[in-house]
């Protein structure tokens, strides 16, 4: 309760951004704060150790998701795996395009990124409407990947992300309405 409470004081907000009328969930003080960073990764670390140990690798949503991913995989002494956006990665990849409030992305893995059967937890800092995470999903998925977990930092829970990726089990760390 203690690191979550850190964690609570470490995110900030910012309003009208990056668009009129959003507010922005702040995270880099968590970041910048060495004890906020280590609760951060301790709580992860403690979730997946106690419901997951048999996990392969995490997988890390660009770009936010690339901070947090590493330590956690270097914790569970594991390896670490990109999702990012079109156009970034070498090599033969496959990609998934999902829609945006505004107009569609798409993201990418590279083709030997996962081998089919491994157990994946995919991480990233903040879980809106939860499309993100579900193209991630599906990007995985196609490789035969198992997903065991999605793990956020930040869940904005009256938009219903978790809902939209049901079978898979989101966990976060902090809860905003
Ligand atoms: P979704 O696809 O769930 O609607 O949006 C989640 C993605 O957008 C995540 O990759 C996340 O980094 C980014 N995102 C959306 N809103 C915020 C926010 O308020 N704060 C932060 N830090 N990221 C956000």
């Amino acid at each position: 309760q203690e690191k979550e409470a850190l964690l609570y004081r470490s995110v900030r907000e910012f309003p009208d951004f990056p668009a009129p009328g959003v507010l922005f969930r702040d995270i880099t003080p968590v970041l910048k704060s060495p004890e906020a960073f280590t609760a951060s990764i301790d709580l992860f670390e403690g979730y997946v150790r106690k419901n997951f140990p048999q996990v392969d690798a995490i997988a890390g949503l660009d770009s936010r998701g690339f901070l947090f991913g590493p330590l956690l995989a270097q914790r569970l002494g594991i390896g670490f795996v990109l999702i990012r956006k079109k156009g970034k990665l070498p090599g033969p990849t496959e990609s998934v395009s999902y829609s945006l409030e505004y107009g569609k992305a798409e993201i990418e893995i590279q083709s030997d990124a996962v081998d089919p059967g491994q157990k994946i937890v995919i991480i990233d800092d903040l879980l809106a409407t939860g499309g993100t995470m579900k193209a991630a999903i599906e990007l995985l998925q196609c490789k035969n990947a198992e997903i065991l977990s999605c793990l956020v930092l930040i869940e904005l829970t009256s938009l219903k992300g978790a809902e939209k990726l049901q079978p898979h089990r989101v966990h976060s760390l902090l809860q905003y309405d």
